[in-house]
């Protein structure tokens, strides 16, 4: 159950310790945003915790971990969860039209 493993992680005197340490390790910024966050940021695995027991990580690495604000943070849940679960958007092609490049250089050349 990962559920059960994430709350085993975080709540343990250890992982206080490592948030401890990446905090200061950050100055209490952000990793991501730069802005100041003091104890209130959160302790990032860079290779979730899911993966890290797969990879044979240890969640308490330093290595794999960032001390990011709650907003950066929500945001790269929310773009992990959103990469799992949403195809990639295809790519748009462009259409191909007759004198864009040149339409291009003149606009160029008058700004
Ligand atoms: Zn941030």
């Amino acid at each position: 159950m990962p559920h059960q493993s994430e709350k085993s992680t975080i709540n343990t005197a250890r992982w206080q310790r490592v948030r401890r340490a990446l905090a200061l390790r950050a100055n209490f910024r952000c990793e991501c945003c730069n802005c100041f966050t003091g104890m209130a940021g959160q302790g990032d695995h860079i290779v979730s915790r899911a993966n890290c027991a797969a990879q044979g990580i240890d969640p308490f690495d330093m290595r794999n971990l960032q001390w990011l604000c709650a907003s950066c943070h929500a945001k790269r849940t929310n773009a992990e969860r959103f990469k799992k679960h949403e195809p990639k958007p295809k790519q748009r092609r462009r259409t191909p039209v007759k004198g864009r490049d040149a339409f291009l250089t003149a606009i160029q050349a008058a700004q």
